[in-house]
């Protein structure tokens, strides 16, 4: 075994959502230490996170009832999974009497938050990190009944953050002093330590969560605090997507993109990738693949500093829902200095993330988007913050869509490609699609835009098919996914 290759391998919920899938992930990684030190890390079982947030969410009503439900439900789900999983009665039963404890504390935290109605974001992020705890002790079980020396460890003693509870960011220096000093000696015994994904804690010990999808954030941490020769993120598709399958059925798997292309994609969507997960490996340059653990015979996409070389600009089309169009306009407004400035200092105040802004030449009005669950926060610091201005008319309205989507055309080669925003608009013009809002970054990896939410998969088809997405740029660049071992 050579110990200097370090492979960091993150399994996704639906990656572990049963027992049968846990055992795949467990041979998965059975075959890679093989040659190398496999670090594993896990995601929650698919859909437990969100009954955490419900059992957290329905208890601050005051309400026990269903917390508790929720846990036992819980509880029963693991101690099922268990049961399939693992066959030595002795390793069955510390499991069980281990999940029974975590189950026991989330159960305490409900009832804490029902007593006091009042649920801390600090105390929602230990409730919610229970779904992580739960399934890294059941595939270092797996492991162990490969006859592996799978061992279950906390993030919290790895991942060093600040104290932004459910949006925590990873403090690298103390992260990567921790990770080494607990994980290499694992690696050194021949141990896989399989971490839960998620969570980290303050350099003084508080539970916090690195924001939803978080897992795939913690395993480039890692990778980068190990200096790991590879990340490879398993989940329920074969890579990265042309587009969302679930959008447009026949999009094909990328072979490989560039740091700056997934980035991009993340940020403008594509679940598969949590946005901040290329942030700690591009600058080491360490290669993260994408690939499907229910058929870990194709290859995946490989994310590099790179990307592959195409003639084609457009990698992507990517869609972002469950978002909020504000408005903050009038005619009062033309010339009025510090409108943006203002603007922009109540979203911050608000605490709520712009992902689009555009503001007409007329000076007419200032539209940005936002999550939609920031709307309600954000909309009050803007009245506040335009009390007076919208007393003297010189804004007069503060206005909020919520159905609405944005759309994005990706690659990083379309930089200083022309007529691409030309292509985009007039495709969907014939389509007969409303466009809303216009943005191009700077950075011109993408031009974005905004739609209604009712009609963002007939966007998205468009697009698709208009840059021809569903056929391979090059004989290299991308694959469809049934045909991706025969071109290999
Ligand atoms: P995991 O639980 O493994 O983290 P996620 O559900 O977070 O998986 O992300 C995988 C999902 O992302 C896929 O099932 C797919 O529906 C969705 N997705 C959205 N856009 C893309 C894309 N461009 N390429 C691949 N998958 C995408
Ligand atoms: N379990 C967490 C979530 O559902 C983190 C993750 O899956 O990456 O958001
Ligand atoms: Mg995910």
């Amino acid at each position: 075994m050579t110990r200097e290759t370090i492979r960091v391998m993150k399994f996704g919920g639906t990656s572990v959502g049963d027992a049968a899938c846990i055992r795949r992930a467990a041979e998965i990684v059975a075959a890679a230490s093989s040659d190398a030190a496999v670090v594993a890390v896990v995601s929650a079982m698919g859909g437990v996170t969100n009954r955490l947030i419900e059992a957290a969410q329905s208890s601050v009503t005051g309400d026990r009832g269903p917390g508790v439900e929720i846990a036992e439900a819980l509880g029963k789900q693991h101690r099922a999974t268990i049961e399939d999983l693992v066959s030595n009665d002795d390793r069955r039963a510390k499991l069980v009497a281990e999940i029974e404890k975590i189950i026991e504390h989330v159960t305490g935290l409900c009832y804490g938050t029902a007593l006091l109605r009042e649920l801390t974001p600090r105390v929602l992020d230990e409730i919610v990190s229970t779904g992580e705890r739960l399934s890294a002790r059941l595939l270092a079980s797996a492991l162990c009944e490969l006859g592996l020396k799978g061992v279950a460890v906390e993030a919290t003693e790895l991942i060093v953050t600040d104290n932004a509870s459910g949006r925590a960011e990873p403090l690298m220096a103390q992260t990567r002093e921790r990770a080494t000093v607990r994980l290499l000696p694992l690696l050194e015994g021949d141990s896989v330590p399989v971490v839960t994904g998620f969570i980290g804690a303050t350099a003084g010990g508080m539970l916090t969560t690195l924001g939803r999808g978080g897992s795939d954030y913690s395993a480039t941490i890692l990778g980068a605090a190990l200096d790991a020769t590879e990340v490879i993120i398993w989940t329920d598709v074969d890579g990265v997507l042309t587009a969302d399958p679930r959008l447009v059925p026949e999009a094909r798997t990328l072979r490989e993109i560039s740091y700056n292309e997934a980035a991009e994609l993340a940020y403008f969507g594509a679940k598969v990738l949590h946005p901040k997960t290329l942030r700690p490996v591009s600058e080491a340059g360490i290669p993260v693949w994408i690939r499907n653990s229910f058929a870990p015979e194709r290859p995946g996409t490989k994310i590099t500093a790179t990307g592959h070389p195409t003639a084609r600009g457009v990698k992507a089309i990517t869609a972002i829902s469950g978002v909020s169009l504000i408005t903050v306009g009038g005619r009062g407004m033309v010339g009025l200095p510090g409108v943006a400035g203002k603007t922009f200092t109540a979203v911050a105040d608000a605490q709520a993330n712009i992902l689009l802004i555009s503001q007409s030449s007329s000076e007419n009005d200032i539209c940005f988007i936002i999550n939609s669950e920031d709307e309600t926060r954000t909309v009050e610091k803007l009245r506040e913050a335009f009390a007076f201005a919208l007393a003297h008319h010189e804004v007069e309205h503060i206005t909020v869509n919520p159905e609405i989507a944005i759309v994005a055309v990706v690659g990083e080669r379309m930089r200083g490609m022309v007529g691409i925003a030309g292509r985009t608009f007039s495709a969907l013009g014939r389509r007969g699609i409303n466009i809303i809002a216009i943005a191009q970054g700077s950075s011109e990896y993408n031009v974005s835009f905004v739609v209604e939410a009712s009609i963002v998969r007939d966007a998205v088809q468009t697009l698709h098919n208009e840059f021809g997405l569903q056929r391979p740029a090059s004989r290299f660049e991308s694959v469809p996914s049934e045909t991706a071992v025969a071109s290999l």
